[in-house]
């Protein structure tokens, strides 16, 4: 049969090139840079999801997601990771040096620790807790319910870890670790205490854990991505914390990049 012009043509302009050798490894290289760059939308994809889960479920419901698949963890925080590499600055690093400043023999409790990266870089005894534990010095646990003595510890530590719908309990359970007068350091991303933009009015949030039994020590709202709370815990039981009003957090979703 003959060859029609159009199909020549055709054949012409796509056929294969004169340089066989470099062109394939151009093809290569390329097929390969397109494979990584779906892993990572992929990966992308996967822990926007789980951290979506998060933040719409409770610290019960969280735990048992991640019991039936612990592989989704890690998943969680590769993307996590990747997420802070962006920030500026590092939350828990600022935690880490207020914690350098102060006595290396104040107990500390690391509510929602995910690495361990705090207790990895302080001299101080800290009790790190998540819902997952790769790592034997991490107590996998819900963190409203940890295995810690009432009046155990000298400081509580929330780095960006306000997640379950039912964060009031995770500061709950801090104040019932604490000892009077015991610290509880805060960081919590800004978007969700923006009121502009759907946040939580942070004067309601402070009121609220004031409420719990709580006096505030400290307000920072200079960094761009993060907000800092620190309060300390009050010596005697507080009559108003029945019915304290707790403002809504929203979820944090991070964009697609
Ligand atoms: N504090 C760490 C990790 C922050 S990511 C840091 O600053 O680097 C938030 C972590 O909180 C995640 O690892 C998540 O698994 C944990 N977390 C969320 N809800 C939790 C819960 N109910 N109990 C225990 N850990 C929880």
């Amino acid at each position: 049969m003959k060859e029609t012009k159009s199909r020549k043509r055709q054949r012409e302009k796509h056929g294969r090139p004169q340089n066989m050798a470099s062109s394939s490894s151009k093809i290569k290289k390329s097929s390969s840079d397109f494979l990584d760059k779906m892993r990572a939308r992929l990966s992308g994809g996967h822990f926007r999801m789980i951290n979506e889960k998060l933040y719409t479920c409770t610290g019960d419901e969280a735990l048992n997601y991640f019991k039936e698949d612990p592989s989704l963890f890690d998943m969680y925080h590769t993307g996590y990771q990747e997420q802070m590499s962006h920030w500026p600055e590092q939350p828990v690093n600022i935690i880490i040096q207020w914690l350098k400043a102060h006595s290396s023999s104040l107990v500390v409790a690391d509510f929602g620790c995910g690495d361990a990266r705090l207790a990895k870089n302080v001299k101080n005894k800290v009790f790190s807790f998540d819902l997952v534990s790769n790592d034997p010095s991490v107590i996998a646990c819900d963190m409203s319910n940890t295995p810690l003595d009432a009046s155990s510890v000298d400081v509580a530590v929330f780095c960006l870890s306000l997640m379950g719908t039912n964060f009031p309990s995770y500061l709950e359970e801090a104040h019932r670790v604490l000892k009077p007068s015991g610290r509880l350091l805060i960081a919590e991303v800004k978007s969700r205490f923006d009121p502009n933009t759907g946040g939580a009015d942070p004067k309601m949030f402070s009121k609220a854990i004031s409420d719990l039994g709580f006096t505030s020590i400290l307000k920072d709202f200079s960094n761009k991505m993060f907000v800092l709370l620190y309060f300390q815990k009050k010596e005697k039981e507080n009559s108003t914390r029945k019915g304290i009003e707790w403002p809504e957090l929203k979820p944090c979703l991070y964009k697609r990049r």
